[in-house]
């Protein structure tokens, strides 16, 4: 992920706030999941991770506290799963979402950082303002040990999500397709998806944290007003965005949700990043896997997974905006 500074929010009760159809939705979306998990918790585990009990899994609950960014190391709290669907699910064989037409959609993809942020470190590290403070314009991103970075990484499941929504009738934008020298700037990044109109933005990012720390977690926007940032019209939708993306991500990839964020729900929510506040439409981040964790790295530099990933984040695209 990209951006620095932690942000601690304070335990808040359950406050899940589907109604009507999205509810029959979500309810038939968290079950599937659950039923994974339960058959992956009987097979064993593939990761030595800690386990959490599997009713505390629910894309319809509040992430937990505690989120720290990305390139920066976190506790690992084992609080946990290493929780995956059953080996060897067939992704496009279960893919519930494909069919209708997503004409008239626009959906913008953020490829997280850019691949040449390393050379222009003095303009990433320019300060923009993203409504409750004031913020680095990007970072570099992450690498795995052996040097393959977050940036391309992210353009080449952005890339792969295009061509899975375009076949669906999509409208889709880049913020940046390589095609830029740096940046955008968070707060740019922001502004794309919002002049687009757009009706789904998702910004794609893998992690940097400790080794042993690993599995995949969205982060959906926490409730900010503060200068430019008001995102209180955009928490409930992008919540359910959220869950979208990650029960298909979890079901397509197989990958478990994160072991050391978000409290085995594979959903985080922040009000630190510039990206999110600053957005207007429904939005999320995804944190595919942990690039400093050697088993998710080989995860990440398969370009089957990231087939997999691509298609996984697009069907939650494709089941929200079916609505
Ligand atoms: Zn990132």
């Amino acid at each position: 992920m990209s951006y620095v500074g932690p942000d601690f929010e304070p335990p808040r009760p359950p406050r899940h706030p589907l109604r009507g159809p999205l509810t029959v939705a979500v309810a038939a979306l968290v079950p599937g999941a659950l039923v994974g998990w339960l058959v992956w918790q009987t097979v064993g585990d593939s990761g030595g991770d800690a386990q959490a009990s599997p009713s505390s899994s629910s894309w319809g609950r509040p992430a937990t506290p505690g989120a720290s960014d990305d390139g920066k190391e976190r506790p690992g709290n084992s609080g946990g799963t290493g929780a995956s669907e059953k080996p060897g699910g067939s992704p496009s064989a279960s893919a519930p979402a494909a069919s209708g037409s997503l004409k008239g959609k626009v959906v913008v993809i953020d490829p997280g950082h850019n691949p040449g942020n390393f050379q222009h470190t003095s303009e990433i590290n320019q300060q923009v303002n993203i409504g409750t403070n004031s913020k680095e314009c990007d970072t570099t991103g992450t690498a795995t040990n052996d040097g393959y970075t977050e940036a391309k990484f992210t353009l080449d499941v952005a890339r792969r999500m295009r061509t899975v929504l375009e076949k669906e009738g999509a409208t889709v934008k880049f913020t940046q397709d390589g095609d830029r020298p740096w940046g955008p700037c968070v707060d740019e990044r922001a502004e794309i998806g919002n002049k687009a109109g757009a009706d789904a933005v998702v910004s794609i990012h893998a992690d940097g944290a400790g080794a042993g720390n690993r599995g995949f977690h969205v982060i959906l926007p926490g409730s900010v007003h503060s200068g430019a940032a008001d995102t209180r019209p955009i928490v409930a939708s992008s919540r359910e965005l959220g869950e979208r993306v990650a029960g298909s991500f979890l079901r397509v990839t197989g990958s478990a949700p994160s072991n050391y964020i978000g409290g085995g729900t594979g959903l985080d929510v922040r009000k630190d990043l510039g990206g999110l506040n600053l957005s207007t439409v429904p939005k999320v981040f995804i944190e595919c896997g942990n690039m400093r964790d050697s088993k998710d790295a080989a995860q990440l530099t398969s370009s089957a997974w990231r087939q997999k990933a691509a298609q996984g984040i697009s069907e939650g695209i494709v089941s929200f905006l079916h609505g």
